[in-house]
């Protein structure tokens, strides 16, 4: 074995056992994480695969994850760590859950793929038709990037215009059109926040702030006949989290209807997350198409992309908007999505998993208020929010003034003491079903020593 690869204790990891309960001594063998990220290094640029997994925001050695079981994930060094990433939301049933693996086992034995059509990939259909009375059509791809870019080439196609709204701080994917941020201001032509995208893309791109429905008026009122579509996190997850605040969702829907724009919630992230029908039936408002992944492929390469009838004709080969992939609809991924969608079917399912990413959140605060640490938190649905900030924030400019360097203090302390949050102060957490009272309070003991040592 080289010397880079995880010693044999972390691949006999024990499984559940009393031993996982207990976790080893930190610092002295951080080693295995260490050599593979070295090792990483030289064949991958960072070490990783996609950006934030290298800890830069952070700082320090990525942990290397060799298993998963529950709500535990286990290091290359044979660390046990209490999972608030879960996948950055697939694994909303925990990790390597019995009926998921055993309905990817059994996909598996019949064949990989087969780039002609399957029944299961018609009963995903169903179950996502079922689940959000949205959606008539549903297509399937292999990620949430794929499926917010052909919903935007889709609502282009429908509406013959090419302008896109977004809003500052939601990421929708690596998408020319999606990787622009905005300058200051209310009506902004996006400049090309990734090197590679060609302005002339970018300035097809209106960003707005987030929560401020006046800027929508003002950009529709300003260039509403070019405007194809509007594209939001109807629950923002990736500026750590921001509600939207009453009003925003409504009059996204109002303006749209107005200007014959296609409102598309990107629900990759809440889509299954916040509640059984998404974000749209928490907060009742029907977009005209939806975008989908993570939960709904169980932590296997899954999205979607659906909504109403007439545009969705426009698909080729119904219509002249092209759109299509090799691996789309592939039946191990789908098997592990349908299993996932099953379980979250149980009783009780959505109110029991809000119930923990409340206790979570709350118990943080609590903890933090008896430390005399400035911070705020929330939960929603299985996602919750942390700030070091006097109040939650509502806006982009709210996360941005958070304080950062309090937050990777926090993070590192947590991480040593077995909580894994995601290495960055702007990314929404995540429980799962299998997060239970004992990791909330190991989560929150764990906390409070944290905290003690930030005062
Ligand atoms: N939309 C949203 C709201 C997301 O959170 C993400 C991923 N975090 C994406 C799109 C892109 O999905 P993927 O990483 O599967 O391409």
């Amino acid at each position: 074995m080289s010397a880079a690869e995880p010693p044999q204790s972390a691949n006999s990891a024990p499984s559940g056992g009393s031993e996982a309960a207990k976790p080893r001594a930190w610092g002295d063998h951080t080693s295995a994480n260490e050599a593979l990220f070295a090792r990483a290094q030289r064949s991958i640029p960072a070490g990783v695969n996609s950006p934030v997994r290298a800890f830069r925001s952070v700082g320090g050695t990525p942990r290397f994850i060799v298993r998963g079981e529950g709500p535990y994930i286990f290091d290359a060094d044979g660390r046990r760590y209490i999972d608030y990433v879960c996948s950055w939301g697939p694994a909303i049933a925990g990790h390597a859950h019995p009926a998921v693996v055993s309905a990817v086992q059994s996909a598996a034995a019949s064949g990989l793929s087969f780039g002609a059509p399957t029944r299961q990939e018609v009963e995903l259909a169903e179950a996502l038709i079922a689940r959000l009375p949205s959606l008539e059509l549903v297509r399937l791809v292999s990620s949430g990037t794929e499926a917010t870019m052909s919903a935007l080439r889709l609502a282009r196609g429908y509406t013959g215009r090419s302008k896109i709204v977004k809003f500052e701080g939601c990421y929708h994917g690596h998408g020319d059109s999606l990787l622009v941020k905005a300058g200051s201001g209310a009506l902004t032509f996006g400049q090309p926040s990734s090197a590679g995208v060609p302005a002339a893309i970018a300035n097809e791109t209106i960003v707005l702030p987030y929560n401020d429905l006046a800027a929508v008026q003002e950009a529709f009122a300003a260039d509403g006949d070019a405007i194809a579509a509007v594209i939001v996190e109807p629950v923002a997850g990736n500026m750590n989290l921001v509600l939207p605040q009453p009003g925003f969702l409504e009059g996204l829907r109002s303006v749209c209807d107005r200007w014959a724009a296609v409102l598309i919630f990107d629900e990759v992230m809440t889509g299954f997350r916040v509640h059984p029908r998404g974000a749209q039936g928490r907060y009742a408002i029907t977009p005209d198409l939806t975008t989908l992944g993570k939960v709904i492929g169980g932590g296997m390469p899954v999205g979607a992309f659906g909504g109403k009838r007439a545009i969705m004709e426009q698909i080729a080969p119904l219509g002249p908007v092209y759109q299509a992939g090799t691996l789309s609809g592939n039946p191990v991924a789908v098997a592990a999505g349908l299993a996932t969608l099953a379980l979250t079917e149980a009783p009780g399912f959505y109110d029991a998993l809000e119930g923990t990413a409340r206790s979570l959140a709350d118990g943080l605060v609590e903890a933090a208020k008896r430390h005399n640490v400035v911070f705020a938190a929330q939960a929603l649905g299985g996602m919750f929010g942390i700030y070091f900030a006097s109040a939650v924030p509502k806006s982009y400019d709210e996360v941005m003034a958070c304080d950062k360097t309090r937050f990777n203090h926090f993070f590192h302390a947590m991480l040593d003491a077995g909580i894994y949050l995601a290495p960055s102060a702007y990314e929404a957490g995540f429980v799962s079903s299998a997060h239970g009272d004992a990791e909330i309070d190991e989560t929150l003991a764990a906390a409070d020593r944290a905290f003690a040592a930030l005062r």
